[in-house]
């Protein structure tokens, strides 16, 4: 076998830079290496792997049509890298880059290292992330570059068939093994390519109508956004592939504002992974580090009430009940979960972030833990908001019919008293007073901003970490 690819979250056909190469010389193998460790590090969660695992599915049969398929390897980065040396010591290997949590870092760049003093790694590109000396001066240009190249082809057809052995397992066994089988009628996303390009044509000719406005409302969003996100965190369709029917369907769209406004959210994604590519330790450290002298004791309690949406507030308990069931929530409201957690609770990020991702089946750490920064104040280059929850269920809601649908257990109770969360007895006690606990966390995040020496390493933070793009830059 000439060359392995190996599969990590671009799980697709078209425009997969490892796969189109590690192709062309039409005697390859395609890996993905499956760690059950993995699935346990920071914020990785089970309806993720069930998403994974149906875009793997999908990939396997696109693959069976030219003559290949894709074998599962378990274990770690290391135990790879020995079976590849005691098999295949003279194969090339071909990876895309990932940014990704600690734990795949720390294992992947062990591997990737090994193969670099050897000359037998290719990693590519696929995101829009400067990987190599990051300069934010340049990023834009280099996004808009890597954006534009031309789309690769699918995987040429491999002309041998390689006889793979223990301890790899055709998927189809892997997961027959696992006893996977995704539940009918889930409310969670299906993964693979074709329901990715269902959702991206329905966006792009229909449903991004209103999208600028009605992104805000839990219940419109679930059918004005995009929903490509799980899509474009695992991968089955490239982000340059949006990026490219998007600019051609904004010459002829009647929708120019709404796709305009979904275009710079586009350039956001990669703008945030790269603070983590750039940054790796904000896995656990605030971008301002004097922003982690704030909260320093956790209350498990409190942290589980938010969690479990039991915090006494129906309208963030629905929107936790929402995305417990289905694995998505808008963006406003998934800010609103995070600033009731760091700023009405007072709960380090760094025990809230990995609860919250898990429930995501979106989840991206690069977008997640700097988004979860930014929502709890600790970025030092953001101006703090504090979502008010009881001006949020008015206003997203006004009947509460959506939060009657979530928690129908209320859904005799007066509007008045489930917007201003005045169930008493008849629902769960509130963990707070939402105005004081308002008040004195803007009191003490404004307090820490004043000092000097907070100002002077904010600077520092905007060089590194702060988008040119932004001209409203406060210290
Ligand atoms: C606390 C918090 C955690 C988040 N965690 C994630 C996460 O793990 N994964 C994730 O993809 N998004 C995350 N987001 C950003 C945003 O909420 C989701 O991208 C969006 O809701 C996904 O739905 P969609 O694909 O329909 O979005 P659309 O509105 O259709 O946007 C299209 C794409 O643009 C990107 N995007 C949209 N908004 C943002 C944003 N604010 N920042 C960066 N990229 C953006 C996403 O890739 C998204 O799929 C988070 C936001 C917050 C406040």
């Amino acid at each position: 076998m000439k060359d392995i690819v190996l599969i990590h979250r671009n799980v697709r056909m078209f425009d997969n830079p490892a796969l189109f190469h590690g192709s062309k010389n039409q005697d390859y193998g395609v890996v993905y290496l499956y760690d059950q460790n993995y699935w346990q590090a920071n914020g990785k969660s089970k309806i993720q792997l069930n998403f994974l695992f149906d875009c793997l599915k999908d990939l396997d049969q696109k693959l069976k049509e030219k003559n290949s398929q894709i074998h599962v390897f378990s274990g770690n980065y290391l135990d790879l890298q020995k079976w590849i040396e005691t098999h295949f010591s003279e194969s090339m290997i071909h990876a895309n880059h990932c940014t990704d949590v600690g734990y795949f870092r720390d294992d992947f760049n062990g591997f990737r290292d090994h193969f670099l003093k050897k000359e037998k790694i290719k990693l590519y590109s696929d995101f829009g992330i400067q990987v190599k000396a990051p300069n934010r001066d340049k990023w834009a240009k280099d996004w808009e570059d890597q954006m534009s190249k031309p789309l690769l082809k699918e995987p040429y057809t491999n002309q041998y068939i390689n006889k793979i052995d223990k301890p790899l397992k055709p998927l189809n066994l892997f997961l027959k093994d696992r006893q996977f089988q995704k539940k009918k009628n889930s409310s969670f996303q299906s993964g693979g390519s074709d329901h990715a390009y269902i959702l991206l044509d329905s966006f792009l000719k229909e449903r991004c109508a209103g999208y600028s406005f009605k992104m805000s409302s839990p219940h419109e969003a679930e059918h004005s956004c995009s929903r490509l996100s799980p899509h474009i965190a695992f991968g089955s369709v490239s982000i340059r592939e949006i990026y490219q029917k998007l600019l051609r369907e904004l010459e002829i769209s009647g929708y120019k504002k709404d796709l305009n406004s979904f275009k710079k959210r586009l350039y956001w994604h990669c703008h945030f992974i790269q603070k983590l590519e750039t940054e790796p330790e904000l896995e656990f450290n605030s971008m301002h580090p004097m922003a982690d002298e704030l909260r320093q004791d956790a209350n498990n309690e409190l942290i589980e009430k938010w969690i479990l949406g039991e915090t006494g507030f129906p309208f963030l308990d629905a929107c936790i009940q929402y995305l417990r069931n289905g694995g998505w929530i808008n963006f406003r409201m998934r800010a609103m979960i995070m600033s009731f957690a760091s700023y009405n609770l007072w709960q380090p990020w760094q025990k809230t972030s990995p609860l919250l991702a898990e429930l995501f089946v979106d989840y991206e750490p690069g977008i997640h833990i700097c988004q979860v920064q930014m929502q709890s104040g600790v970025t030092g280059i953001n101006l703090p908001r504090i979502y008010s929850v009881l001006k949020q269920s008015k206003d997203q809601d006004p009947n509460a019919d959506w939060i009657k649908a979530q928690i129908p257990k209320i859904s005799n109770m007066c509007l008045d008293k489930i917007h201003n969360a005045e169930l008493s007895d008849m629902y769960f006690e509130k963990l707070v007073d939402p105005v004081l606990s308002a008040k004195k966390a803007r009191e003490t995040i404004w307090a820490s901003r004043s000092n000097i020496e907070f100002k002077k390493i904010a600077k520092d933070v905007y060089l590194k970490h702060g988008s040119r793009k932004r001209q409203n830059a406060r210290f």
